[in-house]
């Protein structure tokens, strides 16, 4: 089946809901060299919608490691736990950035399974985090 269409009305509000930032990993648009993505939190393999509910905006690398991912296995109970869906739960309830703001810390299952499903602390994340915290542009208000 062909995937279906999103209209650039429903890109642009997705865009605004999310204040221009990766819902994942909180990486800023105005801050990355690739284009976000519209990422569907339901895949469409897993018959997932275009609406509005199960859509997310996300960096590229975000979309690519979630992928068609909805679950994964949290590192510390190591069971399978939900990925974080940013429609129905808030992002400060399972993660929290650690002391110096480079790392997403997860709080919860669905924190720390979504922190290894999305690589959520890779290398050039820490990196850009580090280098907007200097111009004062992290962590996101
Ligand atoms: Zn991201």
């Amino acid at each position: 089946m062909a995937k279906s269409y999103i209209s650039s009305s429903t890109k642009q509000a997705i865009f605004a809901r999310a204040q221009g930032y990766c819902e994942y990993c909180k990486s800023p648009a105005d801050f990355t060299t690739e284009p976000f993505s519209i990422e569907h939190i339901q895949p469409q393999s897993k018959n997932g919608s275009n609406d509005f509910l199960n859509l997310a905006l996300a960096c590229l690398g975000c979309n690519i490691y979630k992928s068609d991912k909805t679950t994964f296995i949290d590192p510390v109970s190591l069971q399978i736990s939900d990925l974080f869906n940013p429609r129905t739960m808030t992002w400060e309830e399972h993660f929290i950035w650690d002391e110096r703001f480079t790392s997403v810390v997860g709080k919860t299952a669905i924190g720390r399974a979504t922190i290894e499903a999305l690589h959520l602390n890779r290398r050039p994340l820490k990196n850009l985090r580090r280098a907007l915290i200097a111009i004062e542009e992290h962590p996101p208000k």
